[in-house]
């Protein structure tokens, strides 16, 4: 039976004028909405005792099995305000798949989708004052589901108490003031996951992981560092939390197949099913770094993107290792199909087009 949610209104919400002020300039992940969702689930009761209620602190034990052993998932995405004020979000589905699949990885119970998408739903519900007006950029609120082991136990087994919880802050523009271009540092010395480890789970684990990759990444200058497959050092995987794009010349828009190590991002299932009708064929398959360096230095690479829910498309047009560099593609904006792709995605989200493919809930 699905979960029915009951709702504790949180007695001293953030007056108009706070949220107001916040939303005016809320940046990324600072401020929360008044509530959040909390659901628990047990071995012997499976999953009860769903509420929105006041946001705050969690009362953890110390011996809470997800601080010892990081048995956690979570999930990222985004409500937008159409003009006429209702309130959208994109594809949803296919981030409770993934939950479900990162829950199945990490010994994790399942929540089923019809869950998933009514706790989002529940929280919007009561917080739909904090999804930002569709002003003139891409202003939004970013939904974050996450579960983890909350039994009070120090056996290493999957934790026989869970809790899963949803919630909210308001996000601005990623780029404010003009699309800025990003480089990448190809790290040698870290990866990022391993075959039949968990980089195609939303895990925080695989976080932790990516931290001293991007250290190295800024010690060299870099924005953020590109991972490569962890036996030969060689396939192009993915960022820290974003997939990635090269665009040839001839109209081609290679991605990396699904490695098993690989996040499948929802943006990227998004793009590839959004190139035919761009003119762009798309292809998955496995791409060696060498092939990217050579491509931008002979020209037939001529712009890479990075994509995911935060930023949507974050063009990328320097490519640095140990020993040298190459460069492409505008240094101060998203090269032509970037830029045609991210508008194309922003605007069936923001609704300015129909939403011909029933991606909208
Ligand atoms: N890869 C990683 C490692 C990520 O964390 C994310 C963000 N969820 C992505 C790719 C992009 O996924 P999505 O398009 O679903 O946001």
């Amino acid at each position: 039976n699905p979960l029915t949610f009951t709702v504790n209104q949180r007695p001293d919400p953030v007056s108009d004028e706070d949220r107001a002020a916040i939303l005016a300039k809320p940046g990324f992940g600072k401020f929360f909405t008044d509530h959040m969702v909390q659901i628990t689930w047990t071995k012997d009761d499976g999953w009860h005792d769903a509420k929105v209620t006041a946001y705050g602190p969690l009362q953890l034990d110390p011996s809470a099995a997800v601080l010892h052993y990081a048995q956690e998932i979570f999930e990222g995405m985004k409500a937008y305000r159409h003009a006429d004020g209702s309130v959208w979000t994109f594809r949803p589905e296919a981030n409770a798949g993934r939950f479900a699949r990162s829950a199945a990885r990490l010994a994790l119970p399942q929540l089923p989708e019809v869950d998933f998408l009514a706790s989002l739903k529940a929280l919007l519900q009561v917080d739909q004052a904090w999804v930002p007006d569709a002003g003139a950029g891409e202003e939004s609120l970013y939904l974050r589901p996450f579960m983890f082991a909350s039994e009070a136990f120090l056996g290493v087994r999957p934790a026989a108490k869970v809790t899963y919880c949803v919630i909210a802050s308001p996000a601005g523009a990623y780029f404010s003031g003009g699309l800025k271009p990003i480089s990448l540092w190809i790290s040698k010395q870290f990866s990022r996951a391993g075959i039949g480890g968990t980089g195609s789970a939303k895990c925080g684990g695989n976080y932790a992981a990516s931290l001293a990759a991007q250290t190295e990444a800024s010690e060299h200058g870099c924005d953020q560092s590109v991972f490569l497959d962890s036996i030969e050092q060689k396939w192009i995987e993915e960022l820290g939390g974003m997939n990635i794009f090269l665009v040839y010349k001839d109209g081609r828009l290679v991605t990396p197949a699904l490695s098993g190590s690989i996040l499948e991002g929802v943006t990227r299932k998004s793009i590839l099913e959004l190139a035919k009708g761009l003119d762009l064929q798309p292809e998955e398959r496995r791409i060696d770094i060498d092939e990217w360096r050579q491509g931008a230095e002979s020209g037939e690479i001529t712009e890479a993107f990075a994509c995911g829910t935060a930023a949507v498309v974050t063009p990328v047009h320097r490519l640095l290792w140990d020993g040298g560099e190459v460069s492409f593609g505008p240094s101060d904006d998203a090269g032509p199909v970037a830029g045609r792709i991210r508008q194309t995605l922003l605007d069936l989200q923001l609704g300015k087009v129909d939403d011909e493919l029933g991606w909208l809930t």
